[in-house]
């Protein structure tokens, strides 16, 4: 029982010893309990600073990373960047290039045309000519002056079977006609289209024996004249035979009135067969007078060129016609007079 006891007394001694050791350490934590927690909180703030800035590492490194990863990307961009500069920089020379130049109008329009039949014409000199510009009501010629290329009728139409008829004889027979201004550039027409009328005329004369009289006032007609023929048009005809003075394509000088001379029957059978391969068109059939708005004028020929006039005889078509049918445009569109 003693030696139980003795037993117990050393088991309670080493609990105690023990007791004493663990209670040493505490008592050391106890002591610096202060100084622990400053240790334990700096090795805090340390572990948190590290965190962070290996946050922002991880982060700055993303960028460098993923710059490299989808770097294809990133340097496709700036390729692509780096390509349309040097393509925007040949794009003006695109731009001016635009092959329309051939064509940079439809059929009928040139820079002279206009669409626009409210605004009155302003003043230009030398503006452009189109053999197949078409002048009409709803195509208005956009100035006042003088068309490009004009040359007199009597420097081109030298033969003798001609009779050209000076403005004061038209005066003196047409109630139509008055003479205002020595300006008036009455006895002028387009060069080309004249070199072809001369040809023609030249023509028919072999065939037919005939002469013909071109009025110096059926050529090209100023802006002034021809607005003196539309105010003393013949009003009881509808529609009229005349028209305003920024709408008639005698101010191009590409239309020209011709009149057979010393024909009995005072038939225009020879030129309406043969003038297409002068490049001429007879411009107000009267069958085309409601598209024309026009009364027939079987006298007036306009110069289109030849392949045009060729063409023109085969569909059957006037000017209007013509020009609807090459832009594309549904001809039942046209406006009627
Ligand atoms: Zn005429």
């Amino acid at each position: 029982m003693a030696l139980f006891e003795e037993e117990l007394e050393n088991m309670a001694t080493t609990h105690r010893k023990k007791k004493k050791k663990k209670s040493g350490f505490q008592r050391f934590v106890d002591n610096n309990f202060g100084l622990l927690m400053a240790i334990m909180l700096a090795v805090f703030v340390l572990l948190v600073i590290l965190i962070i800035h290996s946050f922002k590492k991880d982060n700055s490194t993303d960028v460098p990373s993923k710059t490299n990863t989808p770097a294809p990307t990133q340097t496709v961009a700036p390729t692509k960047e780096a390509t349309p500069s040097p393509t925007a920089t040949p794009e003006p020379t695109e731009t001016p290039t635009p092959t329309p130049s051939p064509t940079p109008y439809p059929y009928g329009m040139c820079s002279s045309v206009t669409l626009d039949t409210e605004s009155d014409p302003v003043d230009g000199e030398n503006w452009e000519i189109d053999y197949l510009m078409l002048v009409n009501w709803t195509h208005r010629l956009k100035y006042k002056g003088n068309p490009e290329n004009l040359v007199r009728l009597d420097d081109v139409l030298t033969a003798s079977f001609y009779k050209i008829e000076d403005p004061h004889t038209v005066a003196e027979k047409s109630r139509n006609f008055v003479i205002e201004t020595e300006d008036d550039k009455y006895d002028r027409g387009n060069a080309v289209a004249l070199q072809h009328l001369d040809e023609m005329c030249k023509a028919y004369h072999e065939a037919t024996g005939y002469g013909v009289k071109v009025s110096q006032t059926g050529a090209y007609r100023n802006y002034a004249t021809q607005d003196r023929f539309w105010n003393n048009r013949d009003k009881s005809l509808d529609p009229p035979r005349t028209i305003p003075g920024n709408a008639s394509e005698h101010r191009t000088g590409l239309g020209f009135d011709i009149w057979v001379l010393d024909n009995e029957k005072y038939d225009y059978k020879w030129f309406q067969k043969n003038c297409a391969k002068y490049g001429f068109v007879l411009r107000y059939p009267e069958s085309k007078k409601k598209i024309t708005g026009i009364t027939g004028e079987q006298w007036h020929y306009r110069y289109v060129g030849v392949e045009a006039a060729t063409e023109m005889q085969e569909l059957g078509y006037c000017l209007e016609e013509y020009i609807a049918y090459k832009n594309g445009e549904d001809l039942s569109s046209l406006p009627r007079y």
